[in-house]
């Protein structure tokens, strides 16, 4: 089984560019260039030195004891919450960047929901100087003021989109028209491994990083090569694709995903796409989206706000359909109630999103000599009001 992208953007069945006639020359010019620059010793020696001090690479691979009492096996904690703007978002948006300024692009466009990819490029793009617009669903922003905020602060353009239900794909509609209109001067930023061809395989590239360290530090740290299992959590998959990256061709690494199940998989009200989820075409890629009998896409809910995804990255897919990856649904109250006990046990507040991932210790056992690597791909401090709002409404965990 091959898990690389091929040609023409495809992973097995999933993947490709699904994009209007309009959009090809912007999709060309980076389809053509990306793996170019990305290899070159100019990009490598850039993005490497902003990873370091910058974002504060590596990150610790941290043998989590208490834990791993708790649960009788051996669990280390990939620390992706401790970069800059505390999560791995970062790794993503500042490799993007370097390659729209060596595509000679002056301006930068994203689009965001929750606002946490919003912030991370709106960061990224103060550090170079570039400008920086920023779409987001009208509803989204008051929702999220505290992050539009940060945008704000850090000299972002904030714009609010008024059409249809003003959330993550009205924006993500707005987003593109701008690209089309400006395909000469403007780079859009996508925040996750999904899009079209080569977004995905572009973005878990740049979170490749996360396994790439692994596999530097997990010798040291355990006295073994690999890992038996990486659990991390999918909302479009770029934290749980690049921890899986380095070891997707090494069948003896199981690979695990915990998918937001909100109030369960059959509520209605779930973002567990990998469990009713069928084949179609989701922001331009073939994947594996929820949808109803006549092919509208359905609304998602998840306590998280970046797991609330009605889709997953054609990479996921599949690996999911090919059996190479395997879920686990993890309700909002699993989830909550893993981010108290993490918090409790280690003394570490993981982001509501990475707290699915956390959950699926209580959903499979682990024995005791195997080693468990879970992706702690962000920190909570943006979370606290849910969680207290979570806990009291639920009678409370601690
Ligand atoms: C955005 C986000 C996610 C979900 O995005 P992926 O592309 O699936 O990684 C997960 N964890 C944190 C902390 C996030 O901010």
């Amino acid at each position: 089984m091959k898990y690389e992208v091929d040609q023409h953007g495809f992973y097995g069945d999933f993947g490709g560019a699904f994009i209007p006639e309009i959009l090809f020359p912007n999709i060309r010019e980076l389809r053509d260039n990306y793996l170019g620059i990305m290899e070159s010793a100019s990009f490598q020696e850039e993005f490497n030195a902003l990873l370091k001090h910058y974002a504060g690479r590596p990150s610790p691979l941290y043998y989590a004891e208490r834990l791993s009492e708790r649960y009788g096996t051996r669990i280390y904690l990939k620390r992706e919450d401790l970069n800059h703007t505390g999560s791995h978002k970062l790794n993503n948006v500042i490799g993007q960047i370097l390659i729209a300024q060596r595509l000679g692009k002056k301006r930068i466009i994203a689009e965001t929901g929750a606002g946490q990819h919003g912030v991370a490029t709106a960061t990224v793009c103060a550090r170079m100087g570039l400008p920086c617009i920023v779409y987001m669903g009208e509803k989204d922003v008051e929702r999220q003021a505290p992050n539009v905020k940060r945008m704000h602060m850090l000299g972002a353009e904030v714009r609010p989109v008024l059409s249809g239900s003003r959330t993550l794909k009205d924006a993500t509609n707005e987003a593109i028209r701008d690209w089309i209109q400006h395909v000469d001067d403007t780079y859009y930023v996508i925040g996750s491994v999904v899009g079209p061809h080569p977004y995905p395989d572009m973005v878990a590239r740049l979170q490749a990083v996360i396994s790439a360290e692994m596999k530097e530090q997990l010798p040291a740290a355990t006295g073994r090569d690999y890992p038996d299992s990486i659990i991390a959590c999918v909302g479009g998959g770029s934290n749980a694709a690049g921890a899986y990256y380095h070891y997707l061709d090494h069948p003896g690494v199981a690979l695990i995903a915990a998918e937001a199940a909100g109030y369960g998989v059959h509520s209605g009200k779930t973002a567990a796409t990998s469990f009713i989820g069928s084949k179609g075409v989701l922001h331009a890629s073939m994947t594996l989206l929820m949808q109803d009998a006549d092919g509208q896409v359905t609304e998602p809910h998840s306590i998280s706000a970046g797991l609330d995804y009605p889709g997953i990255g054609p990479l996921h897919a599949h690996l999911i359909t090919t059996g190479r990856l395997k879920s686990f649904p993890v309700t909002d109250k699993e989830a909550v109630r893993a981010a108290y006990e993490l918090s409790r046990l280690e003394g570490i507040i993981p982001a509501l999103e990475t707290a699915h991932a956390l959950a699926v210790l209580e959903k499979h056992s682990f024995s005791p000599d195997e080693v468990v690597v879970i992706n702690l791909s962000g920190r909570g401090d943006k979370d606290l009001e849910t969680f207290s709002q979570f806990n009291e409404s639920n009678g409370g965990h601690g």
